[in-house]
């Protein structure tokens, strides 16, 4: 994302009303809801914590879901819906093993600097081909890169979405296993929702290893000390047993 203050920096021009810094805290700050609706966190009742998948489905998915069978670990995957296009049957597998979907745009888009019918049609055709190949219409949304713009509040409203960011991204897509999994685990409390990836973008058969063996070290250690999984649905929810 080495561009993206350089895009800001192009917004603020654009929309001069606020700094800078203020419309970079809006735009990619998980825990701020200017731009839209969204949680980043769940309740924190239960030792529960949200495993989400982010750029799905791939053609490594089943083995991810095979290693949350083992721990009979529920989970959310936020889909993009060309990548759905691409492989409906991994997408269906995975609402047939009881995990979430929710809405990760289109076609992966940076929704910086971009007009509200374009986000509406990123989202609109996502929700469409989900519910298309898997008869599960989308409720909760991730936007790409965590990044939020104006007019995306409105387009979830329309759509039905809820905004979904993260506690903590484990940036399984650019550090090694030992790495992300202590990451994770310094960022698991109850409640915490954490971000990591079954796909690459839109890339056709990717390399998720690190994610694959980050799941299989994460869970158990994760269960060692107590915690269970829940889908994003779940854990927002306070008074659930
Ligand atoms: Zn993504």
């Amino acid at each position: 994302m080495s561009d993206l203050a350089h895009i800001l920096d192009a917004g603020v021009s654009g929309a001069a009303a606020i700094s800078a810094g203020a419309l970079t805290y809006a735009v990619r700050v998980p825990s701020c809801s200017w731009l839209a609706p969204s949680v980043f966190r769940g309740s924190d009742t239960r030792p529960a914590i949200a495993l989400t998948f982010d750029d799905g489905p791939s053609e490594s998915t089943p083995e991810l879901l095979e290693i949350l069978s083992r721990y009979r670990a529920p989970a959310s995957f936020f889909q993009c819906g060309a990548n759905v296009r691409r492989l409906p049957g991994v997408a269906r597998e995975v609402a047939a093993a009881g995990h979430e979907i929710g809405n990760h745009t289109d076609s992966h888009a940076l929704l910086a600097l971009k007009s509200s019918s374009f986000i509406y049609r990123e989202l609109a055709a996502a929700q469409e081909s989900i519910e298309h190949s898997t008869g599960v219409r989308p409720r909760y949304f991730r936007a790409p890169y965590g990044v939020r713009w104006f007019g995306l509040g409105t387009v979830q409203q329309r759509l039905g979405l809820h905004g979904v960011m993260w506690s903590t991204i484990a940036l399984d897509w650019k550090r090694q296993t030992p790495a992300v999994v202590s990451r994770l685990l310094r960022g698991s409390s109850r409640g915490a929702i954490l971000c990591l990836h079954d796909g690459r973008v839109l890339e056709s058969r990717p390399d998720i290893g690190v994610t694959l063996q980050t799941v299989r070290e994460l869970l158990p250690k994760l269960m060692e000390r107590g915690f269970h999984f829940e889908k994003v649905t779940d854990i927002l929810c306070p008074t659930k047993n």
